[in-house]
């Protein structure tokens, strides 16, 4: 709270010197008084024709929001908001990003908010005490990694363990983290042991939702993937799959930094929450991350791998949240969201999809390892050995 306050009286301090951008909260119910006494037809003053050009007054059932004009009233509303409710705003947006620096954080709130400043948000980063912490732990600055371009068809995953033995959780000792390296969609899961049978049947689990890289590769070791495949092959016989090698000495790095950035994310959430269940915390380090705006690729994993924006529930509707839990009941009657005209057909019994879920939902077929390959299998077994060498996927841009 004390915070709170310091916070928002910098931000008036800084008002006080330049009148753009922050809206203290009088001057917010101000502009939206005068747009609302506007009449159509009367003639305007420059004033006026500005605050048109600039501003549109959206009703929120009984509550009125200043927003960005819209070209057309489909466009999703970007929120102006008060110097007073700035510091909330930051807040759920830092905690949302997993105490995220101040680019991540800018990424987030663009999406939804007109008049959020960069040093409002650096500010806020410098209060934060846990980001602190994560500062005084020492970090090495690796070199820049630039993402690998070529229009090959392998792709590849990568399998690491981060050990957390000295602070066992339950059963739990190591972190297993996944990574997409095309799109760096990350999934972590909490392990009680390093054995080759329990990172595979992870694994699995993980191939069965979103499909199978052609190439797995590991920083622990080619003989650590070496094993896993092996167990993959036992419990999934028809899935082909082969080890390589992270080809590029900067890709280590940079595996090496998303798993110290996974470490900090996590002691962030333990600290806000005040628990030492890192297993529980796991899950929304591993939403953050993918949420979250990857300099590498120029979106968020989760952009990358669904094609569209993540949605949180009612959050990621635009009206603001004590409004949508007052109309609670009434949620019920809203229609259902549904895919684009060309994806489904009417017919009299009902919505007729011409694709499968998967496919609606990633916006490309599954990938199963070498089988998705246009090589037939014996081949790319045969050629096992040279996978190691076959170029990245990478991303349109
Ligand atoms: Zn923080």
């Amino acid at each position: 709270m004390e915070l709170e306050k310091k916070f928002t009286e910098e931000l008036y301090k800084r008002y006080q010197q330049t009148q753009r951008c922050l809206l203290p909260k009088e001057k917010y119910f101000g502009i939206i008084d005068e747009l609302k006494q506007l009449q159509p037809q009367a003639k305007k003053t420059s004033r006026q024709y500005k605050l048109l050009a600039r501003y549109e007054v959206l009703q929120c059932g009984h509550m009125e929001k200043l927003i960005k004009k819209r070209t057309t009233p489909e466009d999703s509303p970007i929120f102006f908001v008060t110097i007073e409710d700035t510091f909330d705003i930051i807040k759920t947006a830092h905690i949302a990003t997993g105490h995220g620096g101040r680019d991540r954080m800018l990424k987030e709130l663009e999406k939804k908010f007109a008049n959020v400043l960069r040093e409002s948000v650096e500010l806020f980063k410098s209060f934060c005490k846990v980001c602190q912490e994560k500062t005084k732990r020492k970090r090495t600055k690796g070199v820049v990694v630039r993402p690998i371009l070529s229009h090959e068809f392998a792709s590849r995953g990568q399998v690491d363990l981060i050990d957390f033995q000295s602070m066992q959780d339950g059963q739990y000792r190591w972190i297993m983290v996944y990574q997409d390296h095309l799109t760096k969609f990350v999934v972590l899961r909490p392990l009680s042991s390093k054995r080759a049978s329990e990172v595979a049947l992870q694994l699995v689990d993980i191939f069965t939702l979103i499909g199978a890289p052609v190439i797995l590769q590991s920083d622990n070791g080619s003989e650590f993937t070496a094993f896993i495949i092996r167990e993959l092959r036992e419990i999934w016989p028809e899935l082909k799959i082969v080890h390589g090698k992270p080809r590029h000495p900067q890709s280590q790095g940079s595996v090496e930094r998303a798993n110290s950035d996974i470490k900090d994310i996590l002691i962030a959430w333990m600290t806000d929450n005040q628990t030492t269940g890192w297993s529980l915390g796991l899950r929304f380090v591993q939403f953050a991350k993918n949420r979250s705006h990857s300099a590498g690729i120029g979106r968020s994993p989760y952009l990358a791998m669904f094609g569209v924006e993540l949605r949180v529930g009612l959050s990621s509707t635009s009206l603001p949240t004590w409004q949508c839990l007052e109309w609670s009941q009434e949620w019920a009657s809203v229609p259902h969201l549904s895919l684009p005209g060309n994806v489904w057909s009417g017919t009299k019994s009902g919505p007729q999809f011409h694709i499968s879920p998967y496919l609606a939902m990633f916006g490309v077929e599954p990938r199963v390892g070498l089988s998705s390959t246009s090589l037939p299998t014996w081949q790319c077994l045969e050629w096992n050995q040279e996978w190691a060498s076959v170029p990245h996927l990478c991303l349109w841009i």
